[in-house]
């Protein structure tokens, strides 16, 4: 599905990320952790053309998407709900969750029913369909959220790229957020994870990957590295 390999990115003439070599299978929900600054975001920025990587190579099913545009990578199937996120706060929530799927509509990829897509999300998320026509900008921290991922989910992807979906939210709605990644993975939706909540990650990920300073340190089976003791005591403190 997803194969990374010697990954380099950075901001200007700062390389953060120096050679990173991952893999995302088909079905499978990957995690990547690290300390504060390790990388974890500017990872998903690269693979999903908000920067531009300085070497290496992504393939998406075979295809290589590195150095893509972000419209183009996101037409070809791989939908990042960034951290903090990025709703458009003067549109309805139902306007946000139909341009999720314009990048869908505009490439090759099947077009499909845009008005199931909204009530699938709709079913996962039974808020935001209360909401559907309120701004966007006047939901909740956690509603934004679960709208930035629903408007992720609209462009029915190949793989979805999930950055700190539970940052700012109260445990209820963390709970609800980790809740939601398990039905999605049920329902085979392939994920990349970032979160703060590393314990919680492992135990809904398939695979993980520990970052540090732009490179990786360890990877394993999710469950292997939860018990871990040298892994626990250096990055899986705080939960
Ligand atoms: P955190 O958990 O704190 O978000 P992270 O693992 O996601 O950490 P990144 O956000 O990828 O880490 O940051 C990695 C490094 O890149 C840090 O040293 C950071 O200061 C730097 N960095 C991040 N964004 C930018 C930017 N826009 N411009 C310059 N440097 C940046």
């Amino acid at each position: 599905m997803l194969d990374v390999t010697g990954l380099a990115a950075g901001y200007g003439q700062v390389e953060v990320l120096h050679g990173l070599t991952f893999a995302v299978p088909k079905g499978q929900v990957v995690t990547l952790i690290g300390s504060n600054g390790a990388g974890k975001t500017t990872t998903m920025r690269a693979l999903s053309g908000m920067i531009k990587p300085k070497a290496g190579s992504i393939r998406l099913n075979g295809r290589e998407i590195g150095g893509l545009d972000s419209h183009e990578v996101a037409r070809a199937g791989l939908a990042h709900s960034p951290e903090g996120r990025r709703v458009f706060p003067t549109l309805t929530v139902e306007d946000n969750l139909t341009l999720g799927a314009f990048p869908r509509l505009t490439g090759s990829r099947p077009k499909g029913d845009v008005a199931a897509d909204r009530d699938r999300v709709y079913a996962l998320f039974p808020r935001l369909k209360e909401r559907r026509s309120q701004l966007a900008g006047t939901l909740s921290g956690g509603e934004q959220q679960m709208l930035a991922m629903g408007r992720a989910l609209m462009l029915r992807p190949e793989i979805l790229l999930l950055d700190e979906p539970s940052m700012g939210l109260a445990p209820k709605l963390v709970e609800e957020v980790f809740r939601t990644i398990r039905r999605l993975k049920e329902e085979q939706v392939t994920m990349l994870l970032v979160e703060q909540f590393a314990m919680a990650a492992l135990g809904v990920a398939d695979h993980a990957y520990v970052l540090e300073n732009g490179r990786i340190r360890f990877q394993g089976p999710a469950e292997q590295l939860r018990s871990d003791p040298a892994v626990r005591a250096a990055y899986l403190g705080g939960g």
